[in-house]
């Protein structure tokens, strides 16, 4: 805990409310983040009794969201990424990476949440490639129609959809798939849809981890493999596709795969796919 952070608590826009737990700002504490407050840290406690290894938890979902942003830039040749619940800016993020790879690469990130705006300001002042727009994933006109987004992407050239993360925070009723396939809808041919999320398949670490998200968070919740494969909308899943993320490698794994047997409790707990539109 960094006490002298708080001190920035007065620069953070009047709608964040910082006396209960924010999904981005609790994410950020279970990564190891400083942008948090106590209540994140609270239910980060609660996340880290209910699962060992919690960190490496989410840390992998992080490296899963980098192979994937890899995969695209490198092997899809995907120069645009609309990543939504892009939480707030931790160590490496989708920019980075795949302006690694692609300089010209474009990144819109959207948050519901208005503190990844206001961190997100902060780090991208020097990238005119990249913007941050707060929007919610339950509105996909907003999204689609947000002038950063439209200024920022060609919606005419391949559009890398990023739901990494965040589909475990949005109900049934709240129609999933309706809203996804709104947005593949807008996406061009050649584009693609990213998602990670988390899979029920009766495992008690997969328990463990919904039950300590809705005591928390209010949501978050782990569904049948072949709801977390409806998320697809009916698009093609390019190889190995939706893996357990310890298991899922689009590009060569530079660690060997481990089999389900040899997987850790937390490993169970997410799965990634990348799907095609063709
Ligand atoms: N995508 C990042 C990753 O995988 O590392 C961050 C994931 S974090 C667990 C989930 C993010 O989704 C949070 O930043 C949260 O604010 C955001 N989020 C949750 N519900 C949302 C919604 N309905 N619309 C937009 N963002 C949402």
């Amino acid at each position: 805990r960094d006490p002298s952070h708080e001190g920035d608590i007065h620069r953070f826009p009047p709608d964040i409310d910082m006396s209960v737990p924010s999904i981005a700002r609790t994410y950020d504490a279970i990564l190891g983040g400083k942008d948090n407050f106590e209540p994140d840290r609270a239910a980060a406690r609660v996340f880290a009794d209910s699962i060992p290894k919690v960190r490496e938890c989410a840390w992998e979902n992080r490296e899963a969201l980098i192979r994937g942003v890899q995969y695209l830039s490198r092997v899809a040749g995907v120069d645009q990424f609309l990543d939504i619940g892009s939480g707030l800016p931790t160590e490496r993020n989708t920019h980075e990476a795949a302006q690694e790879i692609n300089p010209e690469a474009r990144v819109v990130y959207v948050d519901n949440d208005p503190i990844v705006l206001a961190h997100g300001r902060a780090l991208l002042a020097t990238n005119n490639t990249t913007s941050v727009v707060t929007a919610d994933l339950r509105d996909p006109h907003a999204i689609l129609t947000a002038p950063e987004a439209k200024r920022m992407l060609d919606f005419d050239r391949p559009i890398a959809l990023m739901i990494v993360g965040i589909l475990m925070h949005i109900s049934d009723t709240e129609e999933p798939n309706r809203l996804i396939g709104e947005l593949v809808d807008a996406l061009p041919s050649g584009s693609y849809l990213f998602i990670t999320s988390w899979p029920d398949t009766g495992d008690p670490a997969q328990k463990s981890l919904e039950r300590a998200a809705v005591q928390t968070l209010g949501n978050g919740w782990a569904r049948p493999v072949d709801d977390l494969l409806a998320h697809f909308v009916g698009l093609d899943l390019v190889p190995p596709g939706l893996q357990y993320i310890a298991q899922w490698f689009p590009e060569t794994p530079e660690v060997p795969v481990p089999d389900f047997e040899d997987m850790e409790p937390f490993q169970r707990t997410q799965m990634a796919g990348i799907a095609y539109k063709p």
